[in-house]
């Protein structure tokens, strides 16, 4: 199949989505989410379901789940047009609730028509309910960053799957951020295992037989093969990252965030593809947060001087040097003050 063909069935099962009535989800959709991307990609991305903005927009990922998405496939080098993105249910579930069962199985025929036609050689699966469908009974917990093959009868004829949180994860679980882009840098090689292994079965889609270019929409070969031959790791400052050994650093992403601070390309103050909570740009460095002092003492309104016709006692002399050695803090600029005695990194 050429990937103007392919681009064609993709089309048609799209215009079937729009229309589909088939489970209860149709009921409060304000549009349908097909999926989208690159038809002659070997690499398939498929989430839970659509999200506020997803509904809205009738594209998958495009809030801040999507913005991250991007980033972390950024961060391998690619872009969200070379890859496909879509989801298990096509319709958003009332109040961002969970897909049920037989919603699930109602739209399974859209995804495994999908899948039959772009045939992968790698599906990611972001979050637990499109790891049921490809790893049925792994946790999500544990099989995150792993490989399985999968099963035929999903559509996808030779491929493997690479379990990934679902990036709005890493919204209401902060640390999770570092497992997804550990996550993440392990893709490349596993298209570079699963192509090879295509290839040793002749199972190589048309046209890619040794994995070393694939055309783009553009007419360039560029970006999808060239950082798949030449994987953009991030580099591994050996830290042990959110308890994930090994985990390279994330270079770009930024440093420490809080509970809900989150990076997404275009899309501050967004929510999340799963209705959690209003998101704003991270911190632009790595700077620890410190717990800092005030960043000038007040000076006593008034101070108890020894009268003048006598000496002073030792004890007034090492008041009086206590009160000048405040005063001269005070009058320092806050960036020359020597705090680090006072600091409370955490
Ligand atoms: S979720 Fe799937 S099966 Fe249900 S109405 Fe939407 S397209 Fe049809």
């Amino acid at each position: 199949m050429t990937p103007e063909e392919r681009s064609a069935a993709l089309g048609r099962i799209a215009d079937e989505v729009r229309t589909c009535t088939a489970c209860r989800l149709h009921r409060g959709r304000t549009r349908a989410v097909p999926g989208e991307g690159h038809p002659d990609t070997e690499v398939v991305f498929v989430g839970e379901g659509p999200g506020q903005n997803e509904d809205q927009q009738g594209r998958p990922f495009v809030g801040a789940a999507g913005g991250l998405l991007e980033e972390l496939l950024g961060r391998i080098g690619w872009r969200r047009d070379e890859v496909f993105i879509t989801n298990v249910v096509k319709c958003r579930p009332p109040g961002n609730r969970d897909p049920e069962p037989d919603e699930i199985a109602a739209c399974s025929g859209f995804l495994r028509r999908q899948l039959e036609i772009l045939d992968p050689a790698v599906i990611v699966t972001l979050g637990r309910f499109s790891l049921g469908t490809f790893m049925p009974g792994a946790k999500i917990s544990s099989t995150h960053g792993t490989v399985r093959a999968v099963d035929p009868a999903t559509g996808a004829s030779s491929a493997v799957a690479l379990a990934m949180y679902h990036p709005a994860a890493a919204f209401r679980q902060a640390n999770l951020r570092d497992t997804l882009v550990a996550d993440m840098a392990n893709l490349p090689q596993v298209l570079l295992d699963a192509r090879a292994a295509r290839v040793a079965a002749g199972d190589a889609k048309d046209g890619v037989e040794d994995g070393a270019t694939r055309p783009m929409e553009d007419g360039s070969t560029e970006s999808q093969a060239s950082a798949v031959a030449t994987p953009h790791r991030p580099p591994d400052a050996g830290t042990d990252l959110a308890g994930s050994p090994g985990a390279p650093a994330p270079a770009a992403l930024p440093g420490p965030v809080a509970e809900t601070a989150v990076v997404g390309p275009g899309t501050p103050g967004a929510s999340p593809d799963t209705g959690g909570p209003a998101v704003s740009e991270g911190p632009a460095t790595d700077e620890p947060t410190v717990d800092r002092p005030p960043q000038s003492d007040p000076l006593p309104e008034s101070v108890d001087l020894p009268e003048p016709a006598r000496l002073p006692e030792p004890e007034e002399i090492e008041a009086l040097t206590e009160i000048a050695a405040a005063a001269a803090d005070a009058a320092t600029p806050p960036g020359e003050r020597d705090e680090t005695d006072q600091m409370t990194l955490f």
